[in-house]
């Protein structure tokens, strides 16, 4: 099910662009409009889920895990190592309300 005020949902649907980097019938992963590192990849499930905390279906999390070691190696950053990330509510600083996995390499990432 989507949700249709959902930013990502729109990008599922089509109606907003995006540079899609994977796609199956269950899993979406495109670049993020304000990369943060020069390789900045979100990895979502195609279902509205609101966050890490909503998802209930541990086979689609098995997938999403196998698509993000996927992504990261196509993006050439598997062996120099990169950071997978998931901001979850206000304190999370989770500003897209559907769950979404955060790629971040390319460089050495700042220590938090
Ligand atoms: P978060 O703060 O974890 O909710 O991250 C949301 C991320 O979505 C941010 O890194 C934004 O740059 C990214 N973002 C927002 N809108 C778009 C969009 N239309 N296409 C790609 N990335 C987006
Ligand atoms: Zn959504």
């Amino acid at each position: 099910m989507n949700d249709e005020n959902c930013i990502f949902c729109k990008i599922v649907k089509g109606e907003i662009p995006s540079t899609k980097v994977y796609e199956d019938d269950k899993v979406l992963a495109f670049k993020d409009i304000e990369p943060a590192a020069p390789v900045h990849i979100l990895v979502i499930p195609k279902v509205h889920v609101t966050s890490l905390l909503e998802l209930e279906d541990d086979e689609l999390l098995i997938h999403i895990n196998k698509v993000i070691k996927q992504v990261a190696r196509e993006q050439g950053i598997a062996e120099s190592g990169f950071r997978v990330l998931t901001n979850i509510g206000e304190n999370g600083g989770q500003a897209v309300k559907h769950l979404h996995f955060h790629i971040l390499g390319g460089a050495k990432l700042p220590a938090f």
